[in-house]
């Protein structure tokens, strides 16, 4: 999609609600950084009603599916080390502990949770995709705004794959994330990471700078900013491309977090 000025808008830093100091210009949009906190985020930005067109659209999803042999490989990889991850936080027996993830896409990963004994359950903006989840494996997902979804009680493990550098204000997501958290409860999550190598050497020809849907860019320092204003305390960061969690990522890291 083509973006012009009018479906942009300035926002303020989630953190310490100051505007940002510019960085690049990538029109219409900018990359800002709060001089207060350090984090980087997208100002201007596209609009609510702009964002709704991007997601809405089909081609949206369809280009993030990509079900070659070679990816669907590297999924699995991803969702072994992972779980591995959720188990290890977690500290105790899987066997019914209850696990919500946030942007279910297809189902994948709920489905080889399930197979290692968690309870599961999603939430997806998406229809398409969580109709793909329902049929295919059978699982519940949502297709909400994680705020309306219908959620029963408090979760043992939450995770959010790539999700927290798109929502509108990272902050009140980590707040929701944490109300939803039982006692002992972790959160797992991933994100691109804007101190990584790819970033820094490549600025503004990053390919996953991606400024109308990456409106926050993180760095470990700063996920613990904007994960403690929302009431999380991050306690570990994979960053490694050679840990399973991670594999082959060399702009992104999978991270742990806790009620504070
Ligand atoms: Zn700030």
């Amino acid at each position: 999609m083509q973006w012009r000025p009018e479906d942009t808008e300035p926002v303020v830093c989630c953190v310490c609600g100051l505007q940002g100091t510019p960085r690049w210009e990538l029109d219409p949009f900018g990359i800002v950084q709060c001089e207060r906190c350090g984090l980087v985020f997208v100002s201007p930005r596209l609009r609510p009603d702009a964002l709704g067109r991007l997601y809405g659209d089909p081609a949206y999803h369809g280009g993030m599916y990509d079900g070659s042999r070679g990816a669907m490989a590297l999924q699995r990889t991803w969702m072994a080390g992972r779980l591995d991850v959720a188990r290890r936080a977690l500290g105790r027996d899987v066997a019914g502990a209850r696990l919500l993830e946030i942007g279910a896409g297809r189902g994948m990963f709920l489905a080889a949770a399930r197979e290692q004994g968690f309870d599961v359950i999603g939430v997806e903006l998406s229809e398409d995709a969580a109709a793909h989840a329902r049929s295919t494996y059978g699982v519940t997902v949502h297709s909400t705004q994680l705020e309306d979804a219908p959620l029963d009680g408090r979760f043992d493990v939450v995770c959010a794959w790539d999700t927290v550098e798109h929502v509108p204000d990272p902050v009140d997501f980590w707040r929701t994330v944490a109300s939803l958290l039982a006692p002992g409860g972790v959160v797992l999550f991933s994100t691109p990471y804007f101190s990584s190598l790819p970033a820094r050497l490549l600025r503004t020809r990053w390919w996953t700078l991606k400024p109308a849907e990456h409106i926050w860019q993180f760095t470990p320092r700063t996920h613990r900013t904007v994960a403690a204003a929302g009431g999380l305390q991050v306690t570990r960061v994979v960053r490694s491309p050679l840990r399973r969690a991670n594999f082959a990522r060399l702009d992104s890291l999978v991270g742990v977090a806790r009620a504070a």
